[in-house]
């Protein structure tokens, strides 16, 4: 560790940081080592140095998405804070640690149209970019033309048609050893005062739903596919609750009652049936608790599968999806 420290300033190396403290969710022991690199040009040295250490590797972004173990993990927990935003011609290229929110007002103060609808999602780029985040009508896949990533051998863009974007889902999810450097985004000329009105409406309905303060990581569980869906479930599913080709996963759950259920100090909000959210003193084991009884209960009811959206760091017997 001594030896990426040596790298620069720009290089920073903790030792027995709690997660809890860098997630939204608030939960998770310590990682041994949180390495934070802020520039691009450092990533690949610093990989090959911590990858000789032999300790096990993962990349945080944001930590808005995340689920941490009580234990923590065992091994380096890095994350990419270079965050530059740089016009080039009509797109621009934003490093993957820029904090989503700042990506959005830059391009409404611009008067360019096409992510003002995902306003108020929180974490950074490169969690957006994985996920395929999106809100109201707009997905990352929409406007990212092209992600620059470390692939463990060098730099090269990958270009959109490749990067397996899907519902709440990325061809990154199969390459996680790989570290998402920045994006390409192309948007197109809007009304300045439409689009920061459009973002300033939806941030005062999210503030709403998620007070900034709230312990959580958004919707815990994935909508669904109508044309996924068993003949069984869909039989039940008014058609007023169909939107877009999907049912929200909170219908199912309101129905087997999540609303309230709580575990330990992890709950379900009472207005909410798809939000966990941690009181304050709930455990990951809580969660994770909470999260597989919602499971049990839709699965036998409906005879459906939720997919959890949340990301899983430090667990042996969890997948995320
Ligand atoms: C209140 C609240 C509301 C939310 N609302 C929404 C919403 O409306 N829509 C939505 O889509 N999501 C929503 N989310 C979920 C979350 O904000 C998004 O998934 C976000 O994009 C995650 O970004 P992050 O930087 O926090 O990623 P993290 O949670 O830190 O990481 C998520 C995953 O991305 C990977 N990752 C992160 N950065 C990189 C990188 N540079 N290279 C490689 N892999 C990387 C990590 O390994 C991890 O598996 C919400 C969360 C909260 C707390």
């Amino acid at each position: 560790m001594a030896r990426l420290q040596g790298l620069g300033a720009e290089i920073a190396v903790r030792e027995g940081v709690a997660l809890r403290e860098i997630t939204r969710f608030g939960l998770g022991g310590p990682a041994d080592y949180l390495v934070d690199i802020g520039s691009a040009a450092l990533v690949p040295e610093a990989i090959a140095l911590m990858r000789a250490s032999g300790l096990p590797l993962i990349t945080l972004g944001g930590g808005s998405n995340l689920i941490v173990a009580d234990a923590g993990f065992r091994g380096i927990a890095m994350r990419f804070t270079g965050g530059q935003l740089r016009c080039d011609r009509d797109t621009t290229i934003a490093e993957t640690g820029a904090v989503w929110q700042t990506v959005v007002d830059f391009h409404s103060d611009m008067g360019l149209t096409g992510m003002e609808r995902m306003t108020g999602i929180p974490g950074w780029l490169g969690g957006a970019v994985y996920g395929n985040a999106g809100a109201y009508g707009q997905t990352m896949m929409d406007f990212v033309e092209s992600v620059s990533v470390f692939d463990g051998a060098g730099v090269r863009d990958v270009l959109r048609a490749d990067c397996g974007f899907a519902y709440r889902t990325s061809g990154f999810k199969s390459h996680k050893d790989w570290l998402l450097l920045s994006a390409r985004i192309r948007l197109a000329a809007g009304d300045p005062l439409e689009v920061r009105q459009t973002a300033a409406e939806i941030l005062a309905t999210r503030n709403e739903k998620f007070p900034p303060t709230m312990k959580c990581a958004g919707s815990i569980f994935k909508n669904l596919q109508v044309a996924e869906l068993p003949e069984k479930a869909l039989n039940r599913v008014p058609p007023g609750v169909m939107r877009a080709g999907k049912v929200p996963a909170a219908w199912f759950l309101e129905q087997v009652g999540s609303k309230g259920m709580r575990r330990g100090g992890i709950e379900v909000a009472a207005y909410h049936a798809n939000l966990i959210y941690n009181t304050g003193e709930g455990t990951a084991a809580e969660a994770c608790g909470l999260i597989d009884e919602l499971q049990a209960l839709v699965d036998r009811e409906f005879g459906l599968g939720l997919e959890a959206e949340v990301q899983y760091i430090g667990f042996a017997d969890r997948t995320s999806h």
